[in-house]
């Protein structure tokens, strides 16, 4: 008899773990091993646009957990399989052939397509006698917990987070860490069941997912919970400086600072700041669970000095809870109005806006070749390191959606593919909020104007400079517009394209269309 943990790509950590932490329990209840299971499934993978850089930390991740499973005999079984549609059949297929008594997994992942296949394995199990044990870990308060005075579903972010405040306070076991789990006896190594199992190792690459910069970004993400853990106390502990934007991202060698002058201390005046490393940079550890929101939340109210979840935004451990807060919102949204992850707009009113198609224009977006400095140093950034800041996000985002007029669906596949923390609630949230066709958006009349975002949010132009070499010699307002504030010559000679629409005019395009869906 066995017990089995099924991983997914959501949960790739066995510290505070709450199905890895209760299929350890039963294991040892029962008296029988453990076995952790995780199955690749490249048409998934496909299907959700999932990108190399995404797929290769997954590996990276898996690899760190086989090391700390290994020394607890506790055998980590990672197989490939396809069609997609027979996932549920394998599993119960790999019970049988163990034996196993019990399930175990985290309902990490809350898409249709993966919620559809739980459903599955949960009934196929139970038609072999096979206990299911699922759990609700990947959020600090799981979906369809809050609700408005109504009844209803929340759709707007500040009174939901309020209420996301209370039911924590009410309910503090949304904060406790899962138990450790436990070794299985070594004497699983020598049993005939089970010695083939130790032997599967990680593969390097999955087909269809290979990665060209690898080896860039295993030195800017490091994998695994202790390298998470690492870049957390950076964050807690250590200043940027502005300008530090290099390879290795993390743990670059800052000094130890005071609180109020670490990142942490400053995040509510800079975290909008793309100049300079002002956020926390945990997304990618986040996206793939590598280290729960849990630790993160108790880690900062360790910092505050709290004992009760600490909210308030103008101290930088309220603000940070905020935000990720906003990762639990978009999360319950995903579950409570599921078309939005079908490729429809949360505002259902939106769903006919015209938008533009020229191809060339796209690849200029995706090339960082607009004519736009900061939105081009982003588009390089993403390309670069997989990874870019919140703000700059929202910028490129609503310049693809309103200055370009170009649907948002394609810019949500391209982050999803270009990016190490692709998460398809945040990356959809993200983006329906940019294009004003989501939850709580930025109205479809205030649109961003790209200068003045850069202003702000690269106030020494050191992102742009950085990220756009064409441009290493500008300085003051040239950096931000250099077509306004060079020469017509001196411009010639950056090798640097001209804007590659009117702001302006672009802006009253987009609010025409929405101001009437559908026409042109
Ligand atoms: P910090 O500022 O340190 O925040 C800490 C954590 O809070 C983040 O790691 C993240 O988990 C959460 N968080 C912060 N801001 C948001 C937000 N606006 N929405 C949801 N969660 C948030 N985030 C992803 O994790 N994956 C994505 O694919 C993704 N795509 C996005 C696409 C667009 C167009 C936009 C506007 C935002 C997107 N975000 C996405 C949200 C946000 O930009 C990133 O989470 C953040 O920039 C990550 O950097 P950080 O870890 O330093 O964040």
């Amino acid at each position: 008899d066995t017990a089995v943990y099924w991983m997914r790509m959501e949960d790739m950590r066995v510290d505070d773990n709450r199905a890895a932490a209760a299929a350890s329990a039963f294991a040892l209840k029962h008296n029988i091993p453990l076995i952790v299971i995780f199955i690749f499934s490249p048409q998934d993978y496909a299907a959700h646009d999932r990108g190399p850089r995404r797929i290769d930390f997954t590996l990276r991740n898996l690899d760190t957990l086989k090391e700390k499973l290994d020394r607890l005999n506790i055998p980590l079984y990672a197989i490939s399989h396809s069609p997609r549609k027979t996932l549920p059949d394998k599993v119960i297929e790999l019970m049988e052939s163990w034996n196993a008594k019990a399930l175990f997994a985290n309902l990490e992942e809350y898409e249709i397509d993966e919620a559809r296949r739980d459903i599955k394995v949960i009934s196929l199990a139970k038609e072999k006698g096979i206990f299911c044990d699922f759990h609700e870990d990947k959020l600090v308060v799981p979906p369809f917990k809050l609700s408005t005075q109504q009844g209803k579903q929340f759709a707007v972010f500040s009174p939901w987070c309020r209420a996301w405040k209370q039911y924590i306070d009410k309910h503090p076991e949304c904060l406790v860490q899962a138990p450790a789990i436990q070794a299985n006896p070594a004497s699983i190594r020598d049993d005939k069941k089970y010695t083939s199992l130790f032997d599967v190792t990680i593969p390097q690459h999955l087909p269809g997912f290979e990665l060209e910069d690898a080896e860039k970004m295993e030195k800017c993400w490091p994998a695994g919970t202790d390298a998470a853990r690492d870049a957390l106390k950076r964050f807690l502990t250590t200043k940027y400086r502005v300008g530090q934007l290099d390879v290795p991202l993390l743990n670059n060698g800052a000094k130890t600072v005071s609180k109020n002058d670490t990142r942490l201390g400053r995040y509510s005046q800079d975290r909008d700041m793309a100049d300079r490393d002002s956020s926390s940079r945990m997304s990618p550890y986040l996206s793939a669970g590598v280290i729960s929101a849990r630790e993160l939340i108790r880690e900062t109210m360790k910092f505050q000095g709290v004992n009760k979840i600490n909210m308030e935004r103008d101290n930088g451990g309220g603000m940070w809870v905020s935000e990720i807060g906003w990762r639990d919102f978009y999360s319950h949204v995903l579950s409570a109005f599921p078309h939005v992850s079908m490729g429809r707009p949360f505002q259902e009113k939106y769903a006919d806006i015209k938008w533009e198609t020229d191809e060339s224009v796209f690849e200029a977006w995706k090339n960082g070749m607009t004519g736009y400095p900061i939105v081009d140093a982003t588009m390089r950034q993403l390309k670069a390191h997989g990874w870019v800041h919140n703000r700059t996000r929202m910028i490129v985002a609503m310049f693809l959606t309103k200055d370009l007029m170009m649907d948002w669906r394609l810019g949500e596949k391209w982050f999803m593919q270009q990016l190490i923390d692709g998460d398809l609630a945040n990356n959809n949230g993200g983006w329906q909020w940019s294009a004003s066709t989501g939850v709580d958006p930025q109205p479809y009349f205030r649109i961003f104007n790209p200068i003045l975002q850069s202003e702000k949010a690269d106030p020494s132009g050191d992102f742009i400079r950085h990220f756009v070499p064409e441009l290493k010699h500008l300085k003051g307002k040239a950096i931000h517009e250099p077509s306004k504030h060079l020469s017509e010559e001196q411009f010639k000679k950056l090798g640097y394209p001209k804007p590659i629409v009117d702001h302006h005019e672009a802006r009253d395009r987009a609010i025409r269309r929405f101001q009437n869906p559908g026409s042109l």
